[in-house]
């Protein structure tokens, strides 16, 4: 479909956007970045409001993000030089604290104004963007707002809060607290910046990297929202702990059993039809996500610019069931859904969710424990993966773990969801070898989505540019 607010250039091809974080429109420039996006055609561009200064190894934070333990993970555009390094972030914006007022949480109190680091950089980037162009979008991680207390963190089943390392900390979706910083996010963006197309709103989901964040979220605020859905939340949590219980005594036996109703509609209902709290909960994670949506596109609506489009951009097919991201549901409140197709995290995913069950079931072949987790995250076994350790965020000239059919069916299931009711925009991840980006983006092409967002620039190396130009039309 073609949404009304410019989502697809006038030409008519598909939408393709870029994220560009503001690192690299400070060691390129403004005008080098652009000139490059437009050498792919670009019709979009997705900056942060942030911008960021290089730290000396092992201060502030590592860029590109660690991803728990990606530590191979590296640029193809370097920055001083370096393909890997630590930046410290500030706004590129002066916040209206007053918006805040309604929750606890304030804005990042550090606002940019160095040689290095120019506050106005993001805003001059996006105006000059749009004079060539392209649509601007601003990403905002709503649930993270700065000094995230403990008792504002989802709460497992096990009453436990997600561990350290998380590749994202979020706050509870539910809880009032995270949501008022969210809101005042999300009007102060839209006042800071005036010029803007749309916001893409990230990491607005129940985590989904580890096994005990699927059992998220039994707070206060979580039971709240079931009891007004009208869900049994009792046997919501009852079901989830026998699970989780059930996790900690796995057999080979029940390795195959999975294995089958992973393929099977019988084995599949058999099992939900044990435990149908299970349902309920990814219904009300769903249910949770979408009142989130709901609440930023009042934001949206109330601001000086309510025709600003929002993208939801999150977890992709099967991930997104259990993190509640339900592209059907948001489809009907955004103008795009951007579900993330990281084929890197394939790699390391396994690993994840299967470290815990070895050390919990040390008798379990570990064999049959990966391929029963490949069977359920819809992913290839690859000869040079056998233990788990093998499963690892790759090296930047390492194949990820990818067949074209699998992605396609990830596709369908997206287009199937969305309808036509919104844009559909997946998110291509760019870091990994050449040719399995020219993969990526040949198969992306042969699909019926609308566009794509690429992630990021800072893995475009020039290569990479000239297969993107070549390949997506
Ligand atoms: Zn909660």
């Amino acid at each position: 479909m073609t949404p009304s607010n410019g989502y697809r250039t006038v030409s008519d091809r598909r939408f393709l956007g870029v994220v560009v974080p503001s690192v690299f429109l400070q060691e390129e420039g403004i005008d080098a970045v652009l000139d490059a996006l437009e050498s792919v055609q670009a019709s979009a561009v997705c900056l942060s409001p942030t911008t960021s200064v290089v730290q000396a190894e092992g201060e502030g934070v590592r860029f590109p993000d660690l991803h728990v333990d990606g530590h191979q993970r590296v640029l193809e555009r370097r920055i001083a030089g370096r393909d890997q390094l630590y930046l410290v972030s500030s706004l590129a914006y002066t916040p209206e604290a007053a918006l805040y007022r309604a929750g606890p949480y304030m804005p990042p109190s550090g606002v940019s104004s160095s040689e290095a680091a120019p506050q106005s950089i993001v805003h001059d980037a996006a105006t000059s963007a749009r004079a060539r162009g392209m649509t601007v979008h601003l990403q905002l991680n709503p649930l993270m707002p700065p000094g995230l207390r403990t008792e504002d963190l989802p709460v497992a089943v096990d009453e436990s809060h997600p561990r350290a390392p998380q590749v994202a900390r979020l706050g509870c979706i539910n809880n009032p607290d995270v949501n008022a910083y969210a809101a005042a996010l999300a009007a102060d963006t839209l006042r800071a910046f005036d010029m803007l197309d749309g916001l893409v709103i990230d990491w607005a989901e129940f985590p989904a990297y580890r096994l005990d964040e699927l059992t998220t979220c039994f707070c206060a605020h979580c039971a709240e929202t079931a009891r007004v859905a009208g869900i049994d939340w009792p046997r919501v949590k009852g079901d989830v702990h026998a699970v989780w219980d059930r996790l900690h005594t796995l057999s080979s036996h029940d390795l195959a059993r999975v294995r089958r109703a992973v393929g099977s509609a019988s084995g599949l209902l058999e099992l939900l039809a044990l435990y149908p709290g299970l349902v309920d909960f990814v219904r009300f994670k769903a249910l949770s996500v979408e009142a989130f949506f709901q609440s930023m596109a009042r934001v949206v609506r109330s601001s000086a610019r309510p025709s600003v489009g929002l993208t939801a951009r999150g977890w992709a097919p099967p991930w997104n069931r259990v993190s509640g991201f339900d592209v059907r549901r948001l489809a009907q409140i955004c103008d795009a859904v951007a579900p993330k197709l990281f084929s890197f995290d394939y790699a390391a995913i396994p690993r994840w969710y299967g470290q815990p069950l070895r050390e919990w079931n040390p008798a379990l072949p570990e064999d049959e424990l990966i391929r029963t987790l490949l069977a359920c995250m819809d992913l290839i076994e690859t000869p040079s993966r056998t233990v788990l350790e093998d499963f690892q965020i790759p090296r930047p000239d390492e194949k990820h773990p990818v067949d074209s059919a699998a992605y396609r069916r990830r596709i369908a299931e997206l287009l199937d969801q969305v309808s036509g009711r919104s844009a559909c925009h997946p998110i291509a991840h760019a870091y990994g070898p050449l040719h399995d980006w020219e993969e990526t983006l040949r198969t992306l092409a042969r699909t019926d989505v609308d566009g794509i967002w690429v992630q990021m620039y800072g893995y475009l190396g020039d290569e990479k540019l000239r297969v993107l130009a070549d390949t997506w039309k």
